[in-house]
């Protein structure tokens, strides 16, 4: 049987997907289920002329108030579940890591724990290259299948070209799949080192606050971007409905009712400051979503 496109969704809000909880609508909004669905989505948004982009937990995203262009995909269905494999576990592009964690523990695997506070997905971990406590996604993915409107194929990490929270992905080029390469590791032992990772966090940065993680990458040199921030005086600067954290200078929070220009005002006023007082330009580290740009410092 010939699998259909997944219906395309008009109404859907960029505010509902992204953690900050800003955004404008979605020019159109998928969930594809299957493989197949997720080729015959891309094919059909081709033939609409609709430019695609994927959201995973909308976590490490800023969106514009006007709204994005673009079909958004959310992969849904096998392509959000996980299981392993031996010593590789197998995800799908949209499997969250707190599902894909707790596969790898049951199955007495670790290697994965230091994605225990990340919020994301498969999918967005690759787009990023994310990473804490000394790993990120390069140290374990042995490969993703990376589905386009053109085909569908197995890329090896190399020809991901990761780097420091980066990788060569495009909009339009889906994660459906991930292997990553696991290590035998006793349950417990991996139930202590999250549970003490977890507590790090919690004393380190706002995770009960809507927030896209970190703002900005950090500077070359010992400086980070929210020790930098910090010293600029910006902690607990606001604007609108947004606000720098009180607790780390490099995550901006949502008061109740942020917009995103709100967030961009915020970002440029600590670009400038950095820049002004350190002579830095802060890249910034969250994915821009429809039309956004930040003025020059
Ligand atoms: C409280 C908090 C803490 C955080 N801590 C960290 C941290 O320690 N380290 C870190 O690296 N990040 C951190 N982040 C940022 C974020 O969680 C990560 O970048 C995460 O990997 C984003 O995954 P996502 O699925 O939510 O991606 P999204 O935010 O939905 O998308 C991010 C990018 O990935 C792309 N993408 C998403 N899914 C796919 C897919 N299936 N195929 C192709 N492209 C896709 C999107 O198009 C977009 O360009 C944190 C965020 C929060 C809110």
């Amino acid at each position: 049987m010939i699998s259909a496109a997944p219906p395309f969704r008009e109404d859907v809000l960029l505010a509902r997907l992204t953690t900050i909880g800003t955004g404008g609508p979605a020019r159109a909004y998928a969930e594809p289920a299957t493989l197949a669905e997720l080729e015959r989505a891309l094919v059909a948004a081709r033939e609409r002329g609709l430019a695609v982009a994927t959201v995973g937990l909308g976590s490490n995203m800023l969106a514009a108030d006007t709204g994005v262009e673009r079909l958004l995909l959310r992969l849904n269905g096998e392509l959000a579940s996980a299981r392993a494999e031996r010593t590789l576990l197998v995800a799908g592009g949209g499997a969250t890591n707190a599902v894909c964690l707790h596969r790898a523990r049951d199955a007495g695997l670790g290697g994965f724990e230091f994605a225990c506070a990340i919020p994301g997905t498969a999918g967005g971990g690759v787009w990023m290259n994310a990473g804490a406590y000394g790993s990120d996604w390069s140290a374990i993915l042995v490969r993703a299948l990376v589905a386009t409107a053109d085909g569908t194929g197995w890329l090896t990490a190399s020809e991901l070209g990761f780097s420091y929270r980066h990788s060569n992905l495009e909009h339009g080029h889906v994660v459906a799949a991930v292997e990553y390469q696991l290590v035998e590791r006793d349950p417990q032992e991996i139930r202590a080192k999250v549970k003490s990772l977890v507590e790090r966090r919690k004393a380190t940065q706002p995770t009960t606050k809507r927030t896209f993680g970190s703002v900005f990458k950090n500077p070359e040199g010992e400086l980070g971007a929210g020790r930098m921030l910090e010293l600029c005086g910006l902690k607990g600067y606001r604007h609108g409905g947004a606000l720098i954290s009180p607790m780390h200078a490099n995550f901006i929070e949502n008061a109740g009712d942020a917009t995103t220009a709100d967030c961009l005002a915020l970002m440029a006023e600590a670009r400038r400051r950095a820049h002004l007082e350190y002579g830095v330009e802060l890249e910034h580290e969250v994915v821009f979503l429809g039309d956004l740009t930040l003025p020059a410092t």
